[in-house]
């Protein structure tokens, strides 16, 4: 499954939004299978550099490269959790879920079936049928998760997931998340403001800074950890 996920590479990134430069000269390598945080400041540019790596804003200057090739439109095996979470109010969880298998023109009932066993493991299975105003905020970043992951894609971007959440469902959901990488391999950036989550979840931790935005410092992680077997010990 490792050789399914996905490398990620940005070079010399640079985004303008009229005089002001978000992100400036921004380069880093996320390997297939990789875990890896993205933290700074609010209005660092970490958002921005999200939505550039994932092909859905285009840059100034500079190349977002997958899997070694140029990225000139928006990744499609991607899972992407948006800083809010952005379900659609008249659509219950579960179709919430199931719109973005529509969309993607997966097969409806093995869509059903895994939109189900998401659910189930990430605690919310018995609310499939409510609607995101009659779930609690960890439910619908829960499903959120499930959506991003309906069509099993190699990477998953998450843009402050547990931004605001309690303290005890940010534990419960990030531990869901870490058995579903151990399981999957996905390779991840996580964006978070918390130095210690970034810590806990991931190999790496890229550190920004705002203007302009910029990439001070890289942090390698080396708690021992438990690790997708497929993806062998630590380099
Ligand atoms: P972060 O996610 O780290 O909080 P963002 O990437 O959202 O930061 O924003 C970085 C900077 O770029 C901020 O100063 C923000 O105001 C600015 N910015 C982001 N998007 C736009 C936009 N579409 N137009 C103008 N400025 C923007
Ligand atoms: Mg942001």
């Amino acid at each position: 499954k490792a050789a399914d996920a996905a490398s990620i590479e940005g070079k010399n990134v640079v985004k303008t939004f009229g005089g002001f430069t978000a992100v400036d000269d921004i380069s880093f390598a996320i390997g297939k299978g990789e875990f890896v945080s993205l933290i700074g400041p609010s209005g660092c540019g970490k958002s921005t550099l999200m939505l550039i790596a994932a092909g859905l804003q285009p840059l100034s200057t500079g190349a977002i490269l997958v899997n070694g090739a140029r990225l000139d439109r928006p990744l499609t095996d991607i899972g992407i959790v948006f800083q809010d979470h952005l379900l659609l109010d008249f659509r219950t969880a579960l179709d919430n879920v199931l719109l973005q298998a529509e969309i993607r023109g997966l097969p409806m009932e093995p869509a059903r079936a895994r939109a189900m066993e998401l659910f189930e493991k990430l605690g919310i299975a018995h609310a499939a049928d409510r609607y995101p105003k009659q779930l609690s905020g960890g439910m619908r970043q829960r499903v959120s998760i499930a959506r991003a992951l309906i069509h099993d894609p190699s990477m998953l971007m998450m843009d402050e997931p547990f931004g605001a959440l309690d303290a005890i469902t940010r534990t419960q959901i990030r531990h869901d998340l870490e058995l579903l990488w151990m399981e999957t391999g996905k390779t991840v950036l996580f964006i978070t403001h918390s130095l210690e989550e970034a810590i806990g979840l991931s190999d790496r931790v890229l550190v920004m800074s705002p203007s302009p935005g910029r990439i001070v410092d890289e942090i390698k992680v080396e708690l021992p950890r438990p690790r997708p077997a497929h993806l062998g010990d630590y380099p």
